[in-house]
């Protein structure tokens, strides 16, 4: 390992982005089937043979399209609920969901995009199976756009809503298998423009920016795979490389920093470096998939009729970027750059906001319960913790209206996770949580002064003894008198 800091001004490093967010909706971009991923088995399997039609793939690379799809043979689960006519290509789109084209439309105003007055649906042709039409449909809804970094702007390039491939279950002897209950779900893809005088490890944070920009619409989905990147890198005296499928926003800077390695290294050997496709690995090294295609040809989907937008951009609400609530958590509510981070990665960033304002309770104490809390629970019992909003403002209702003290907090939220029906003043009986009067506090003093005489221990044991059941300040004046 050599640790040599390299100069990415000098050497010229040029990367582009290419962000997909899968939106957090009901029903697919071109039908009515649920987006939920849900179902364990699929009902039965559909085998394909695709063929490229020649009126649409023109003269482009088709010898090496043709080849590719010669003989292959590709196979569809197709689960019940979550599949329908239209993942199977037997019937025509309908018409766009427009719940997705909103959410696409927000996130296009937040990046300061220019908005067509008409949408159309074109048609992109895919040759690896992943779409059992032969084409994935995508629609721009922006371009032009920029957002400040560093006092930079950003450019992007473009945003486009599209509908989800399909997965891949498997492969086996050249045979793919794919699920087809991603296909159709809605995707965003956000493309910034070329990326120039940034180092990797500012690439990345521009990635994470354009992900938490794209969160202020509360629509984008968290899960592993539900977010991928594809990026572009090239040096001087390099060339242009795809490298496709990064998984993880953490995992960009080192692709980055590994493929400015490769291509130094063949620059330094006197190879040429090739424009090519390559695939990324978990390990942030890539490995060589195809020679780059040329660019892509859009075809229009005639099977849907244009949405005119004017009307949907009349009532479009703009939502607050993240950015600025994570000024206004700063500045407002005094939290430390710490607490909001780890806000920022619970799924809890907005409910802190409606509970600090709903229920009066402290921010810090808020922010505290709703990172580190919850974190321990579901480290401690290894359960996931998934307790609605409307259940976490029973909480702070209750903490507020001092039906229990925040020394209970962790196993009242645990209870509360483990049994959601239950209402908190059932789970604070079960606990046996109730709030302790004066006299039964008093009680326990006097009852533990008799047998421990020493002061410090005595304060320990009282307060471990009423821990949850009463407000530690008064306990503690209760013991000085
Ligand atoms: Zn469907």
């Amino acid at each position: 390992m050599r640790e040599v800091k390299v100069d990415y001004k000098k050497i010229g490093l040029k990367v582009g982005l290419e962000i997909h967010f899968q939106l957090d909706v009901e029903k697919k971009l071109f039908c009515d089937c649920s987006t939920k991923m849900e179902e364990k088995n699929h009902k039965f399997v559909v085998v394909r043979k695709l063929y490229p039609t020649f009126s649409e793939l023109g003269e482009l690379d088709l010898a090496a399209r043709y080849e590719y799809l010669r003989d292959r043979v590709f196979f569809y689960y197709f689960f019940e609920k979550e599949c329908c006519l239209v993942e199977l290509d037997e019937e025509p789109p309908h018409d766009v969901n427009l719940e997705a084209l909103q959410i696409a439309l927000q996130i296009a105003k937040l990046f300061n995009c220019k908005i067509p007055d008409e949408i159309h649906v074109m048609r992109k042709i895919v040759i690896d199976g992943s779409n059992t039409s032969g084409f994935q449909r995508t629609m721009i809804v922006g371009f032009d756009g920029y957002f400040e970094y560093k006092n930079r702007k950003v450019p992007i390039a473009q945003i486009c809503l599209e509908e989800d491939a399909a997965a891949i279950e498997k492969e086996e002897n050249g045979k793919v298998y794919y699920r087809l209950n991603r296909l159709g779900i809605p995707l965003v893809e956000i493309s910034t423009g070329v990326l120039d005088g940034f180092d990797p490890k500012e690439i990345e944070e521009i990635a994470y920016q354009i992900f938490l920009i794209s969160s202020s619409t509360q629509k984008i989905r968290r899960m592993l795979g539900a977010i991928r990147q594809d990026i572009n890198v090239s040096i001087k005296n390099g060339a242009r490389v795809e490298i496709k499928g990064i998984q993880r926003l953490g995992l960009i800077s080192m692709v980055i920093e590994k493929e400015v390695e490769r291509q130094t290294k063949l620059i330094e050997e006197g190879k040429s470096v090739e424009k090519e496709t390559r695939a990324a690995k978990e390990d942030g090294s890539t490995e060589y998939m195809r020679p780059l295609p040329g660019a892509e040809r859009m075809y229009p989907e005639t099977d849907i009729k244009p949405v005119f937008v004017r009307e949907i951009l009349k009532n479009l609400k703009i939502p607050e970027p993240i950015p600025a609530i994570v000024e206004r958590y700063e500045k407002d509510y005094k939290l430390s750059k710490e607490l909001i981070n780890s806000l920022l990665k619970s799924k809890y960033f907005f409910t802190f906001d409606r509970i600090v304002k709903s229920s009066g309770v402290d921010p810090k104490v808020v922010a505290n319960v709703l990172t580190a809390t919850i974190k321990e629970i579901e480290r401690k019992e290894k359960v996931e913790f998934d307790l609605d909003d409307k259940k976490i403002e029973e909480f702070f209702d209750g903490l507020k209206n001092k039906k229990f003290f925040k020394e209970a907090a962790y196993d009242v939220l645990k209870e509360m996770n483990k049994n959601k029906e239950a209402s908190l003043e059932e789970i604070l009986e079960n606990l046996n949580l109730k709030p302790l009067s004066e006299e039964e506090i008093k009680k326990i003093i006097e009852e533990e002064k008799k047998n421990v005489k020493d002061r410090s221990k005595l304060v320990g044991i009282v307060l471990s003894k009423v821990r949850g059941r009463a407000d530690v300040q008064k306990v503690l004046e209760m013991l000085k008198e």
